[in-house]
Parts: C-alpha cells; sequence; structure tokens
C-alpha cells in the first residue's frame, strides 16, 4: 500500500476536495481505496455521504484509544473505496495526545503491515497540529493542494519546513509527490501570475494538471457525492481525472496496484 497524505496548514485551499476526487479516482481506476479522515470538522466523512449518525468508528478511535484499523473502516457509497471517518471527539485529540509518549506515531503504527487497500489518502486539517504530524509520519508521500493566490508561496515554505522536521526526527523517507494548483481561474491574471510563479520556483514538482475553480465541485459535497459522481464530465472532474493520471504515473512501479 501507498500512503499519501494531502496537507496544508492552510483552511479552504481545496484539501477534501481533492481529497474526496482524487481518492474516487483511483478507486475508479481499480486500486483498492481508503480515505482517512484525519479532520475534526469531517469534511471528507459528510461530502461521502456519510452523517453524523453513520459514522460506526472513527479516525479518534484509531489513534487515541489504540483500536485497530480494520475495525474503524467502513464501505463508501463508492465501489472499490473505503473510509475511516472523522467524528467531533477528534477536535480533542491534539490535547489528549501531548500527554502519549509514542504521540507522533500513532497513526503509522495503526498502518502499519495493512495489506487491505492498494492506496490510502489522509485528509489533514489545515493545522501543523498532532494530528497532520501523525499524517506526516505515517505517509510515504505528500501531495500538497495549493491555492493560487497572493500568499500561496509563503505558507508553502512553512509546510516544507515541518516536512524537513518530520523527516529528520520520524520519517526520513517522506517524499512529496507534487504540488496541485487549485481553484484556478483563467480569467483572473493574479492566478495566473501565482500559478507561473509557483512553477518558475517549484518546477516539476507542480502537476501539470490544474483544478479549475467550479461551482459543480463545491455543490457536490451537498448531496453526499464526490463531485466524479455527482457530475463526471464538468471541467472539474475532468481536472481530477487527469491529476490521478498524473499521480499514478509518479507512484513507484513497485508499489503500483496489480
Ligand atoms: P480544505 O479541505 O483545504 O479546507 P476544501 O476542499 O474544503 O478545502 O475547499 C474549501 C471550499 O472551497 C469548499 O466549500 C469547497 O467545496 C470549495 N472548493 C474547493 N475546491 C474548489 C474548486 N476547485 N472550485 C470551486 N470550489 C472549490
Ligand atoms: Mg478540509
Amino acid at each position: 500500500m501507498i500512503t499519501i497524505a494531502i496537507a496544508n496548514q492552510k483552511g479552504g485551499v481545496g484539501k477534501t476536495t481533492t481529497a474526496i476526487n482524487i481518492a474516487t479516482a483511483m478507486a475508479a481506476t481499480g486500486w483498492k481505496t481508503l480515505l482517512i479522515d484525519l479532520d475534526p470538522q469531517g469534511n471528507a466523512s459528510t461530502g461521502l455521504g456519510l452523517g453524523n449518525d453513520d459514522r460506526e468508528s472513527s479516525s479518534y478511535e484509531l489513534l487515541v484509544e489504540g483500536a485497530p484499523l480494520v475495525s474503524c473502516i467502513q464501505p463508501t457509497s463508492i465501489p472499490g473505496m473505503d473510509i475511516v471517518p472523522a467524528t467531533q471527539d477528534l477536535s480533542g485529540a491534539e490535547v489528549e495526545l501531548v500527554a502519549v509518549e509514542d504521540r507522533t506515531a500513532r497513526l503509522s503504527k495503526a498502518l502499519s503491515g495493512h495489506m487491505g487497500h492498494d492506496i490510502a489518502f489522509i485528509d489533514c486539517p489545515p493545522s501543523l497540529g498532532l494530528l497532520t504530524l501523525n499524517a506526516l509520519s505515517a505517509a510515504d508521500t505528500l501531495l500538497v493542494p495549493l491555492q493560487c493566490e497572493f500568499f500561496a508561496l509563503e505558507g508553502l515554505s512553512q509546510l516544507l519546513q515541518t516536512v524537513e522536521r518530520v523527516q529528520s526526527r520520524f520519517n526520513p523517507d517522506l517524499g512529496i509527490i507534487g504540488i496541485a494548483l487549485t481553484m484556478f481561474d483563467r480569467r483572473n491574471r493574479l492566478t495566473d501570475q501565482v500559478a507561473d510563479d509557483v512553477r518558475d520556483c517549484l518546477g516539476n514538482l507542480v502537476f501539470e494538471s490544474v483544478i479549475p475553480r467550479n461551482v459543480r465541485l463545491s455543490e457536490a459535497p451537498s448531496h453526499g457525492l464526490p463531485a466524479l459522481v455527482y457530475d463526471h464530465n464538468c471541467p472539474g472532474s475532468r481536472a481530477y481525472i487527469s491529476l490521478a493520471r498524473e499521480l499514478i504515473g509518479r507512484i513507484p512501479g513497485e508499489r503500483k496496484a496489480a
């Protein structure tokens, strides 16, 4: 299994939208896919149609109570895609984990040796606290959604410092599989300029596929569906399919699904 953390400490940059839709695209391609919702807001769980009452298990149990992974996994309505949902008690985890000895390694221990899926995506909360540190410590690699806006690069340098810290202390092999530009608006010159600057600065790390600002992507979660199911042909869905194709191209051969 390859584990990909979707992280950026900024809120509202498209982490959850990317997690839901890229996971759906991977499942549609035949990869057995797991989505781990590590944001106490639970937007990935809601966006996949799991209301509060439908969450039988949670990432809180996995991280804080040490429940086995298999007991925290639930199926979704998407064939080939399972989820570890997030519940509100996860908001206490940052504090509860502080006193725990292996506090940054909880998720990595829970995932280690898991054979039931080909790929796992971790939807991170908008902070660089213990939940995100758990995700970065457990992940093979990181996918960073970057919103095309003026301060995009500023936030990124802080994230990259955290990645270096995690590499030196907890997870030396942590990679960055790519940076995905989100909410791109071709009519807005500033967005265009930011996208060019990011590419100048980070080169091939930036995926060629760009996710456009597309209202269908923001409507889909209120129907409890990935955009890829809600409207598979809208520009946003097509962009995520293209991003998934690029992602597969970057996954090392020995980690590819059979
Ligand atoms: P994050 O998880 O980083 O906080 P979200 O994925 O939840 O970000 O996105 C924030 C908001 O923007 C949500 O309401 C979402 O539906 C919307 N959104 C995300 N990506 C797009 C996009 N490409 N076009 C239009 N709306 C988007
Ligand atoms: Mg989110």
